[in-house]
């Protein structure tokens, strides 16, 4: 039997100064779920032959390992495991081949989303999934999470835009699935599979994303509404509607007087915003304008059909300078009382509306402040409930938390719609999926790791274990 020791000596072989084992930061220690656990060591590895090397040796010495990004996840993903190995990526954060020319780009996983972005302007093109943290969190984490954003409306979440991983898994060593090419039937749907996966499957050194012509401008609006119910029902009608939005979000009282109060940046003082983007293609700046006068046109006639009264509009010219202010939403709400229950559920579009309602009136019968924002236009909201730190396990909030994805489920939609299982939703798993479904999970878990290594109890409940709550 060998030992601890003696698997940290051959580690410290491959890794040398980038191996931590004593006074490992506490930034290692949790995510932004803010839950607490100690790793057993961290390694930063430099490139996939060393990512290869760890694999080896935790399937020898069965010591559990955990992919970290940038622990910006918001289910526990990266919160360390009993005795694990902590995996930080960030220093593999090459961008390995820009392809203009097939409008692909093939990179390693610890790069941040929006450095990717800035450089992929240089070429017209942009990766769409656009999450909020985008400034900080890496390619490696928005894949395991299949990570969306606002764009995410017109564009899908990250899982419709990767077309290729290098994945190094327990039983497989490095494989390559996915193809440079547009369309690819040869195999099953891998690439899909390992998406969204939460690092329970492998661990990803290399990306390829297919990538969109960015747009030559875009613009943001913002329509006030004195009743969240109103706001709800006009998402819903925008999307009926057809027009040519590219992104489209709501946002209520609570939420907009949080970032107000911590980063003053002036959201109007109503019940509810919904904030949306258009792309303007034309490449001539007067039709550009022209373009912008008809789409907005567009936009007025579909809401004032609706008979519900909206507020003056905010029209911004460039939308980006519109969304600096939604991306600051759950920061700003975490710090009303230094911590938040973040729900993420999602329903048919059809649904946003009675969501919304029901929600708000949920809200009133347990007498909790939740807080309602999120990628509406998807059907996607985070109901998020404000309490102090000491009561996040108060039986009522936990309740709450449960009877709303209950509804969510009700409602024909789901208890995630981009932040993942992790450790946090586990427990709630069952309001959804069946039991034959997470016995198929389990199964091809255990295809890739056959010894339960790879974030162990996350994602999919251990086999034989009961989910705690
Ligand atoms: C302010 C704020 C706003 C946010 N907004 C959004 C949003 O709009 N949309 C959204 O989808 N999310 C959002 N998030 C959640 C979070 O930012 C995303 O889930 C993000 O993709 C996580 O990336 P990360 O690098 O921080 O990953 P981490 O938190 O470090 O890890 C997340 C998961 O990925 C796994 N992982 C990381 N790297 C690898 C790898 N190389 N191989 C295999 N597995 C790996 C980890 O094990 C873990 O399970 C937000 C978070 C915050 C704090």
């Amino acid at each position: 039997m060998k030992t601890r020791t003696e698997f940290l000596r051959e580690l410290e072989d491959i890794f040398g100064s980038r191996l931590l084992v004593e006074d490992i930061p506490k930034s290692y220690w949790s995510d932004e779920t803010k839950i607490e656990a100690p790793p057993s060591a961290v390694v930063r590895p430099k490139d996939a032959s060393e990512v290869e090397e760890l694999v080896k040796l935790a399937v020898e010495f069965q010591v559990p390992v955990v992919a970290r990004g940038s622990g910006t996840g918001l289910s526990g993903g990266a919160v360390p495991v009993p005795g694990c190995v902590v995996v930080d990526f960030t220093a593999m954060n090459r961008v390995l081949e820009v392809r203009p020319e097939d409008h692909q780009v093939l990179v390693e996983p610890g790069v941040i989303y929006d450095e990717l972005n800035a450089q992929l302007a240089e070429h017209g093109l942009f990766l769409p999934p656009n999450p909020a943290s985008g400034d900080q969190c890496t390619i490696g984490g928005m894949v395991a999470e299949n990570a969306s954003g606002p764009r995410s409306y017109k564009y899908g979440p990250t899982r419709d835009w990767v077309i290729g991983l290098e994945v190094i898994t327990p039983a497989l060593g490095r494989i390559w699935v996915g193809s440079r090419t547009r369309k690819h039937v040869s195999t099953y749907g891998l690439t899909s599979l390992f998406v969204g996966s939460e690092g329970t499957l492998g661990l990803f050194t290399k990306v390829l994303f297919k990538l969109a012509p960015a747009p030559p401008a875009r613009l943001g609006v913002i329509l006030p509404f004195s009743d969240i119910r109103d706001a709800g029902r006009a998402v819903y009608a925008l999307f009926k509607a057809g027009l040519d939005i590219s992104a489209l979000e709501l946002v209520d009282r609570l939420t907009m007087e949080a970032v107000n109060k911590f980063y003053k940046v002036g959201f109007p003082e109503e019940d509810a915003v919904v904030m949306l983007e258009v792309e303007c293609w034309s490449k001539d700046e007067d039709r550009r304008f022209s373009e912008m006068e008809l789409k907005l046109a567009e936009l007025e006639a579909t809401i004032s059909a609706l008979g519900i009264s909206c507020g003056e509009p905010s029209v911004f010219f460039n939308a980006d300078e519109m969304w600096s202010k939604r991306a600051l939403a759950a920061e700003a709400l975490e710090k009303v009382h230094g911590c938040m229950l973040m729900g993420d559920v999602i329903v048919p579009p059809s649904r946003l509306p009675e969501l919304v309602e029901r929600i708000r009136d949920l809200a009133e019968r347990y007498g909790l402040s939740i807080a309602i924002f999120g990628h509406a236009g998807d059907g996607h909201l985070h109901p998020t409930i404000l309490v102090a730190k000491e009561d996040l396990f108060r039986p009522d909030v936990r309740e709450a938390e449960r009877e709303i994805v209950k509804l969510a489920v009700q409602l024909g939609g789901a208890l995630s719609g981009e932040h993942g299982i992790g450790m946090t939703r586990i427990g709630l798993l069952e309001l959804e999926v069946s039991q034959q479904v997470v016995r198929l999970c389990q199964e091809l878990k255990a295809v890739l790791d056959p010894y339960g290594i790879m974030n162990p109890g996350k994602k999919v409940p251990i086999k034989g274990a009961r989910p705690t709550p």
